[in-house]
Parts: structure tokens; sequence; C-alpha cells
């Protein structure tokens, strides 16, 4: 592109460094000259377990139906949604993925001499719809590689109007308890919107992190975003959603395009919402996924970070670079972080337990001859 174009664009996007997705499996399948089956890839936090045969017969009773424009209300998914979560359908706002959510949130408050908060090492769309939008971000440094919640009521000014916060958050997989998120909604001033990006909640049940929901009614200022594309198995096909007060709801409806969530992934998460027998197999491939690759970064007295996620950060103390190059020569695809700030980790998304043990077994065979 023309640097003349580039000049004119916001200040803020030249600034701007676009999301790195994980390597596509056929992409290193075809520089390998290898079959896309002989490749692991444990790189974007998806569901190993496929999608949900609910879900791909969903999917096949709507196809005679492309023809036509999806339901722009979402109806049918908002109010299962709704059902849910006991709340108002008109509080649920749907998106194309929760990527579009944080999207809709950034067109909506931010702009030149505005500003957002989030952590350092967070989810990297924070930044990027903050300076798509002009704003200025306020990056928090972190504290053990989580959110410092105190830290970043702190540097609101008057110019913020948004605090990004995931719990868990990615890629560290650190999380806060309840009593952290208490103390830190009762010191946001009420015209700063808070967004809970839960993309990896469901993997977190029974556990100490809060329940976002729980604290809506309190918070008119709190959205709580949620996703199909993580623990639901739906992520090819961008669904996601927030839940928050009627007002912020009906001011995200009004910077949303009109048809934003297609026609299958409306029928895809209508039937995912039911299907909790996959939900269940999904935390427990999760569960046991992350003890075994937990125990083999032991043996290899490797560190990590405790994660309440589908994927873990592990930490070789030295630049991950090499070694993620050598996971990639041997067809194992995982996510470098150097991105984040976290030059020295890779994270890794919980596979089968084939998947991971091959993981395993390359990294083993790797670090042997670095
Ligand atoms: C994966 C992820 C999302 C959202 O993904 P979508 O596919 O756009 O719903 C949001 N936040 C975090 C922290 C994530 O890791």
């Amino acid at each position: 592109m023309s640097r003349d174009l580039l000049a004119l664009a916001l200040p803020s996007v030249q600034e701007l460094s676009p999301y790195v997705p994980g390597k596509p499996v056929e992409e290193l399948a075809r520089e390998l000259g290898l079959q896309p089956e002989a490749i692991v890839k444990l790189a974007s936090n998806e569901n190993p377990l496929g999608p949900s045969p609910k879900v791909t017969a969903a999917i096949s009773q709507a196809l005679p139906e492309l023809t036509r424009y999806p339901d722009g209300s979402g109806f049918i998914l908002k109010d299962k949604l709704a059902a849910h979560y006991a709340v108002d359908p008109n509080q649920i706002t749907l998106g194309n993925g929760s990527n579009d959510i944080l999207e809709l949130i950034a067109r909506a408050w931010l702009a030149p001499g505005r500003n957002a908060i989030f952590s350092a090492h967070a989810f990297a769309v924070y930044p990027i719809a903050t300076l798509a939008s002009g704003a200025q971000c306020r990056e928090v440094p972190a504290k053990d590689y989580g959110h410092d919640l105190d830290a970043m009521a702190a540097a609101i000014d008057s110019n913020t109007r948004v605090i990004f916060i995931a719990n868990p958050n990615n890629p560290t997989g650190t999380w806060f308890d309840q009593a952290a998120l208490n103390a830190f909604l009762a010191k946001v001033p009420s015209d700063v919107l808070v967004v809970l990006d839960e993309a990896y909640i469901e993997y977190a049940a029974d556990s100490d992190l809060p329940d976002g929901m729980a604290y809506l009614s309190r918070y008119p200022n709190l959205l709580v975003s949620r996703t199909f594309s993580k623990a639901y198995g739906l992520a090819a096909l961008r669904v996601g959603y927030a839940v928050s007060s009627l007002e912020v709801a009906d001011i995200l409806n009004r910077v949303r395009q009109p048809f934003n969530v297609n026609s299958l992934a409306l029928v895809a998460a209508c039937a995912a919402l039911e299907d909790n027998d996959y939900l269940e197999r999904s935390r427990l491939l999760n569960s046991q996924g992350m003890q075994q690759l937990e125990a083999g970064f032991k043996q290899l007295g490797l560190s990590w970070l405790p994660s309440r996620g589908n994927f873990i950060a592990v930490d070789f103390k030295r630049d991950a670079a090499p070694i993620n190059q050598a996971l990639l020569e041997q067809g194992v695809i995982v996510r470098p972080v150097a991105g984040y700030a976290m030059p020295t980790f890779l994270r890794v998304s919980i596979g089968t337990s084939n998947e991971n043990q091959r993981f395993l077994d390359v990294l083993t065979s790797v670090l042997k001859q670095a």
C-alpha cells in the first residue's frame, strides 16, 4: 500500500499491529509436504472434540434457507439465552464472535481523546479495537502475569470510557476470584463501562471464579461477553454474545450491522446451548488434558502458569522462538506469545489425549536437541 494512504489513516491505526492468528494446518502441511492429518494444531484454543452432532444436524436442516437473510434480531437464540441466564432478551447483544462485541463497544464509546484500560498480557483484540477507534490504550502492568485490578482501577481518568478485563485471561490462563471482582467493581465509576470477557468461563465451572451474570443487576455499567467458539466448539461459525443492562444493549444495537450473525451460526448456537452432554465432555476432556500437559511439563522440568482456560502457557526461561520453530518442523503448531510480551513462553491449547501426547513427545525430543 502507498505510504501516503497509510499517513492518511488515523494516527492510532498507523500504530496498530495486526492480529496474528495460529498457523493454519493446511499451510504447515503444504510447507512440510505432509497430509493435514499428520499435523497437530494446539494453537487457537479450539475445541478438540469437533462439533456436536446436534449442531451439524441443525445446520443441515437450515441449508435450504441459505438464500434468505438471517433473522437480524436473532430472536430465537436470544430467547434461549435469556431463559438460560434468567435475563430479559433485550439485555442480550449477539455478535459475529464475541470479537464483534468488543468492536461494537469500541465503536460506541471510544474515539480520539478517550482511552480504554486493559492489562499487560491481555487479549490482543483489546488494543486493536481501541486503536481502530482512534482512542488511546492504557495498558496496566500485570501482577504475576494476571490482572492487577487495583492498579487498573487506579489508572482510570476522566477520559476513560471502557475497561476490558478477561477472566480467565488469554494467553496467560490467570484468573481473579469473587472478592477481587467485588472490590474492583465497587471502585469503578458508574460512567466507565466494565467489559468482563468470559470467553473461557465454561471451563471454570465449580471453581472460585465469579459468574459475571450474577453482578449485572447491581452494575448497569457492566457487560459480560461470552462465546460459542471455545467450550461449545463453534469457532468457525463466529457467534458470541454480551449480556448487559438494557441501556448498554440498546447502545450496542445502534452500531451493530443489521445481519451480523449468520443463519447457520444462529441455529448452531441454539443447538449447542441445549447440548449439555457436549459441554460436559468438553470440560472433562479439558481437565484431563490439562493434567496430562502439566504432568509432562513437570517431567521435563518446565514451569507454567496455572490456567483455568483450555490452554496453558509454558515458560522455557529462554527465547521460545527456536523451540516453536523446531515444533513446527515436526508438524506441531502451538502459539508463540512474544507479541504479548511473553517471549520465553509458548501457549499450548489442550487437545485430545493423543494430540497432547504427540506434542509432549515432540517437545521432549526438541528439548534434548537444543
Ligand atoms: C477466543 C477469545 C475471544 C473470542 O473469540 P470469538 O471467537 O470472537 O468469540 C474473546 N476473548 C478472549 C479472551 C478469547 O481468548
